[in-house]
């Protein structure tokens, strides 16, 4: 099952807006591949909103939460606030929060173990910067995080675990991993999880995100096998988002015929 999960960040700008957004948003989910799963992460003052609009099917999420349970900690969004507007997953570590709130790997750790406990999916982000890339160290990187962010996982809790690959130097610019880099590094991330879980679990599925249009999605879908995307500026225009989802029901289809020939 292949996922794709809009990633609105800090946008849009006020509620009448998000209204409009997720009305539209709403209308296009209606003819999607029912194969297909959706989420929407809008920003926190909108999922009120957006859980009183949006159906079944199109899966609800936040774009951070608080590792703390309750209390005197100002800002912070809990776990149990989140779970009460219908969030089903959580975006945690995202390499925006990590450089501009300087998210540790200890606090992403127990973000996800807060997440999990409660029954909402962490859809931990990993990613090298381009200098790492370039002085060969992504799979070092990409094990490290992934392997502190699911310190507090138990194994049994696999199926709550997505790990998106985003790297840093993809990630709001115009650069995409070739096949071969996404397969590098999709495959250094499942030796992880396996030595994390002690097994391989086909539950915990893979996403990639950085710089995905509906010009550029076949591609990263040819000779690899990933299981979904985070969308982040695509996500913003309805259209070019449900777009997106076509291309990757194509690509699939063809797949498919491929495959059975
Ligand atoms: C993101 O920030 O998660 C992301 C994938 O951004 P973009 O698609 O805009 O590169």
């Amino acid at each position: 099952m292949i996922s794709i999960i809009g990633n609105l960040k800090m946008n849009p700008g006020s509620l009448s807006e998000f209204e409009v957004y997720i009305q539209n948003f709403l209308n296009f989910s209606k003819n999607k591949d029912k194969n297909i799963h959706i989420g929407i992460a809008p920003p926190f003052p909108f999922l009120e909103k957006a859980n009183k609009i949006i159906e079944n099917d199109i899966l609800l999420g936040a774009q951070d939460i608080s590792l703390e349970v309750a209390g005197s900690f100002t800002g912070d969004v809990s776990v149990s606030m989140l779970k009460s507007l219908g969030v089903s997953f959580v975006i945690i570590g995202h390499s925006e929060r990590r450089k501009n709130h300087k998210e540790t790997d200890l606090e992403i750790s127990r973000k996800c173990l807060r997440a999990v406990e409660y029954g909402i999916t962490a859809v931990i982000c990993v990613g090298e910067t381009f200098d790492q890339k370039e002085q060969g160290f992504t799979e070092k990187v990409l094990k490290e995080q992934t392997k502190n962010a699911l310190k507090y996982i138990k194994k049994e809790d696999a199926h709550r675990i997505v790990i998106a690959y985003e790297p840093i130097w993809a990630v709001g610019t115009d650069n995409l991993p070739n096949a071969k880099e996404l397969s590098f590094a999709i495959e250094s991330i499942q030796e992880t999880v396996k030595e994390c879980f002690e097994e391989f679990s086909s539950d915990t599925h893979i996403l990639y995100g950085g710089s995905v249009h509906s010009e550029n999605v076949s591609e990263l879908f040819e000779n690899t096998n990933l299981e979904g995307l985070l969308v982040g500026r695509s996500s913003l225009n309805v259209e070019e988002f449900f777009l997106i989802i076509e291309k990757i029901s194509e690509n699939k289809i063809i797949k498919e015929i491929k495959e059975s020939e």
